[in-house]
């Protein structure tokens, strides 16, 4: 990994802020496209993946208003009432009368000229490819697809990853285009193990943090959450299988947006990017010029890979407390699950150094705030931050 510091005043790379995980009326999610994006645009945010249920948003879709009255938690009155008002009847399209009055869903197309800003805001197109086995879902978010990837199945979980990702891989390849897969919340039904993780080499991206409350992020007595995941997978991939580290990204999965349990806001990424462009911010996540956030923002992350030493400056809020707990799993001790993903040390204060011993397997870093997440996905979350593994070259 590059050096990644960045100065506010410094031309050249820039931090993006992106979620690469929504939901829209275009599957399960509770409001129309432009709602949606007018809340990420104002809050603050770059880029946004629209990724519905395996579909793209493209083609005529007409839903009944009177869905409306039947489903008022997903599409209500007040749900068409607040679009007319905020985009107007010119803008709105509606057919039809009484029962059977419908409201068309625009395309992505539509709606990318008025939000998309060089350099400001971008739409990057997406898709939630959902597949299972058997009950454990597979569910991989294809970011930056132009065509709709159906569900591929497979004769076991493995083979259903990675039958998914094979198919991202082959759209990538046959159009020319960057497309970026990651596996989400892999704590879901309990569906997906750090084991399945590791073995499928072809995962390169994982959620270690999904905003969804259902996604049983923090695990339970007889499985690991999320981050303990990670350090599991990572460790096998390199100890045992000779594989790279897998990335770590933080999303919403959002699906609801007026109130409800499943709301936007409560975990991103922030990119290091040359420009606001798909291809660029595909490249700069590849080269792991990134992190995950549920709200710690950092000034800058870097890793000086000869002189083994890890680097983050974090962007204080007034009043906010920050422990960063440096994690990693040394070399001969990747068969003590006590020792894998060990906290190798407890940094308080804004600047963290780390310099690595040279027997790590990887290191990487959460950054903890004080404060309490402001959306909280379960009961007593803090504001966080999520650097990507590093290590000192073999
Ligand atoms: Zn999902
Ligand atoms: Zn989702």
């Amino acid at each position: 990994m590059a050096a990644i510091f960045a100065s506010a005043a410094s031309a050249g790379p820039r931090w993006f802020k992106g979620n690469t995980h929504t939901h829209s009326l275009w599957s399960d999610g509770n409001d129309f496209p432009e709602m949606i994006a007018r809340y990420y645009k104002d809050n603050g945010y770059h880029f946004l993946v629209l990724s519905d249920h395996n579909v793209l948003s493209r083609g005529q879709r007409w839903m009944k208003v009177t869905v409306v009255e039947r489903r008022r938690k997903t599409l209500g009155h007040t749900t068409l009432k607040k679009y007319l008002r905020a985009f107007g009847e010119g803008w709105v399209e509606l057919r039809g009368e009484g029962d059977g009055r419908e409201v068309r869903l625009k395309t992505l197309e539509e709606i990318r000229p008025k939000f998309e800003e060089p350099g400001e805001f971008l739409f990057v197109e997406g898709e939630e490819i959902t597949d299972r086995f058997g009950k454990q879902e597979v569910h991989t978010n294809a970011v930056n697809v132009a065509e709709r990837i159906a569900p591929q199945g497979g004769d076991s979980l493995r083979a259903t990853m990675r039958n998914n990702l094979v198919a991202v891989r082959e759209q990538a390849e046959r159009l020319g285009r960057p497309i970026l897969a990651h596996l989400n919340h892999p704590n879901f039904r309990w569906s997906i193990t750090a084991e399945d993780i590791a073995h499928v080499l072809e995962e390169e991206f994982f959620e270690v943090y999904n905003g969804h409350p259902g996604i049983n992020h923090l695990g339970d007595a007889a499985h690991p959450g999320d981050e303990r995941i990670w350090d599991i997978a990572n460790t096998i991939r390199l100890a045992e299988l000779g594989g790279e580290p897998l990335f770590g990204i933080a999303s919403d999965d959002s699906h609801h947006y007026h109130g409800g349990d499943v709301m936007p806001g409560r975990g991103w990424v922030m990119v290091r990017a040359a420009s606001l462009s798909a291809e660029n911010l595909i490249a700069a996540m590849r080269a792991g010029e990134f992190y995950a956030s549920s709200g710690v923002v950092l000034k800058g992350v870097a890793f000086d890979s000869a002189g083994g030493e890890l680097e983050i400056e974090i962007d204080p809020v007034a009043g906010e407390r920050y422990t960063t707990r440096i994690i990693g799993t040394r070399r001969g001790n990747e068969g003590d699950p006590k020792k894998v993903g060990e906290t190798l040390a407890t940094i308080t204060g804004t600047e963290v150094r780390y310099r690595l011993r040279g027997d790590e397997w990887y290191v990487r870093a959460t950054v903890t705030s004080d404060a309490p997440h402001p959306r909280p996905s379960f009961v007593g979350q803090r504001k966080q931050a999520w650097t990507q593994p590093v290590r000192e070259p073999d």
